[in-house]
């Protein structure tokens, strides 16, 4: 590839990376070449999650050059194009796959095999021609040479379609290219995840019987009812994998993890093919016995290339192919892995990249904007009174693990006291810091599970018209200032939200910040006491169990 003047300028990029072999991902500022004659750049919209960005991000396969952000199922909107690429226009929908470079002269780049290049320069992981890094799609924006960019078909979802560039190509290439696309012949396909459920998809597309060959025995249904695979066969019950041994034509393999072949093998009929496409860690052992005795043949593939993938995405538009996915919010990327890494997921998580990282953003940014201005008082743990059901001992409602606060109560709980009248609770009152003028900001991260509601989560004690200022409260997934009146933040469930509340008392004002953005702000209740707490209270119909999580609190203030 050329090197331009114009590709040594650097402009800013944002996204997500894991710096060591824990693979956690955590925001992350990094620069990309400007856009040269050649390029487009895509603002990012949505990127799928592929067990290939786990492989690499916990260096399971042993070549991870961290900081590394993952990520090559991108699907996104042109914003910039060079002048000389001709099939893209600013605006248009288009796709960046597993790599995004090769030499363009040998043997396999003429014959549109950019896959298999020597030089292949992948999408993450990998180095461009100038020494840079290259960063995936865990990120706001890419540039690509015009070469390795594809078109986004109209019909096609842009956040269901983007699986396709990676796991759909994969099973697509690899069925073509063995000849396992004859209508009528059965295929079996070995794991049900990502790849798999596109290769049940695109198999009976062109026409083939499926069985799907799993370790998960409750997948069996969604198998049949919903990908609309014809049988299922559990792989580790030997009895099942005896009735099927010869019955089939094919198997593709996208078993991530090392597994025995004999069992595949075995049920393949003779001429039978298995080709693997998973790529686990360690070797897998090869018996021969049944290849020889049964003409069976082993082979591999690795995605597909750029000609193929187009031609992969036309196909899947036209028959309605999609993955089944989990959308999620970038900062719910490192719970996605690990559920991930236990094939707990349905099938593929798919990165809301458009709407989640921008808002992560303008959160970094904005929360200086809260605390600027603030002086943040010393807390340590004798600052925080944990008040709970009078009759149980502090670990049965709270624990403090790796800078957490965990704090649960049951709707039948005892109050705090036995004197006391009020609902049950266990919140932590913060001691020390009690005020009667000035500005004082409460900070902390809050995660609510899902399943809590009815329960005040955090408040500002003391008022004269009532007994508080504030209260923020959930009811069904939302976060409200008392009783629904003002929602602050839906969909809060299972995943760490921001908190600020200022209280400025002369002034008699109250604003709430999540995630840095204002989403209240109102008249004090009046008063000369006033603390903050946090946890679980119960409040109007609340659920039988109620829970928060807190983390990074801190309280600032300002005179
Ligand atoms: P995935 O969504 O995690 O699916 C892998 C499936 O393998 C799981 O859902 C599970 O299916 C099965 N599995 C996992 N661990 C297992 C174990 N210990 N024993 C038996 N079965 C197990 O992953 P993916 O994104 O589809 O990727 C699959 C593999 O293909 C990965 O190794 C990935 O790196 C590789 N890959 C290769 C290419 C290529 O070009 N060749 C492209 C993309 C990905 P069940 O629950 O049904 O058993
Ligand atoms: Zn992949």
């Amino acid at each position: 590839m050329s090197t331009t003047v114009e590709e040594q300028k650097q402009q800013k990029a944002f996204g997500w990376a894991a710096t060591d072999q824990s693979g956690t991902l955590s925001p992350f500022n990094f620069s990309r070449r400007e856009n040269g004659d050649e390029d487009v750049t895509l603002k990012i919209l949505y990127c799928g999650v592929c067990h290939s960005d786990l492989h690499v991000l916990k260096n399971e396969w042993g070549f991870t050059s961290y900081p590394v952000v993952p990520g090559h199922e991108i699907v996104g909107v042109a914003t910039k194009v060079g002048k000389n690429v001709t099939n893209f226009k600013v605006g248009d929908r288009v796709g960046v796959g597993v790599f995004v470079g090769s030499c363009k002269t040998c043997e396999c780049c003429q014959q549109d095999l950019e896959n298999y290049c020597p030089q292949i320069i992948f999408t993450f992981n990998s180095y461009n021609p100038d020494g840079t890094k290259t960063y995936g799609g865990y990120s706001d924006m890419i540039v690509v040479d015009q070469r390795y960019v594809l078109r986004f078909p109209d019909n096609l979802p842009l956040d269901a379609g983007a699986p396709l560039l990676c796991a759909g190509i994969t099973v697509y290439s690899s069925m073509k290219y063995y000849g396992m696309t004859e209508a009528g012949k059965h295929l079996g396909v070995a794991g049900l995840g990502g790849l798999g459920h596109v290769a049940v998809k695109i198999a009976k597309a062109f026409g083939l019987k499926v069985t799907v060959i799993s370790s998960s025995p409750d997948k069996e249904s969604e198998a049949i009812n919903r990908l609309e695979a014809d049988s299922f066969l559990l792989s580790s019950d030997p009895a099942k994998m005896k009735s099927a041994i010869g019955s089939m034509d094919y198997i593709i393999d996208t078993v991530s993890a090392a597994h025995p072949l004999l069992p595949l093998l075995s049920v393949l009929k003779v001429n039978g093919k298995l080709v693997t496409v998973g790529l686990p860690n360690k070797p897998l052992e090869l018996p021969v016995f049944p290849l020889v005795f049964g003409r069976k043949l082993v082979g591999g593939s690795d995605v597909g290339g750029m000609k193929e993938t187009q031609e992969m995405l036309d196909f899947c538009a036209k028959h309605n192919i999609a993955a089944d996915i989990e959308l999620i919010r970038m900062d719910e990327i490192n719970t996605a892995m690990e559920r991930l890494a236990k094939s707990d997921v349905r099938y593929r998580f798919v990165i809301d990249v458009g709407n989640s990282l921008s808002h992560q953003l303008m959160s970094l940014e904005a929360n200086d904007q809260t605390t600027s201005g603030f002086t943040q008082v010393s807390l340590s743990q004798s600052n925080f009174e944990l008040q709970r059901p009078y009759d149980k001992s502090p670990r049965e409602r709270y624990s403090f693990n790796n800078g957490v606060h965990r704090l649960w109560v049951y709707s039948t709980d005892k109050p705090h006291t036995p004197t006391s009248h009020t609902e049950p609770r266990t919140e932590i009152r913060i001691r020390g810091y009690d005020y009667s003028s000035g500005v004082w900001q409460f900070e902390g991260e809050a995660y609510i599970p899902r399943g809590t509601t009815g329960a005040t989560v955090m408040q500002i004690f003391g008022g004269s018209s009532r007994a508080t200022t504030i209260m923020l409260q959930v009811y069904d997934g939302e976060l409200a200032a008392y009783r629904r009146s003002e929602r602050l933040l839906s969909n809060m469930y299972n995943r760490w939200f921001k908190v600020n509340v200022i209280h400025d008392v002369g002034a008699s004002n109250v604003k709430v910040y999540i995630d840095g953005v204002l989403r209240y702000e109102g008249s004090g209740a009046g008063g000369h006491y006033h603390y903050f707490k946090f946890g679980v209270y119960a409040a109007d119909g609340p659920s039988h169990r109620m829970e928060s999580r807190w983390r990074g609190i801190r309280v600032l203030t300002k005179n």
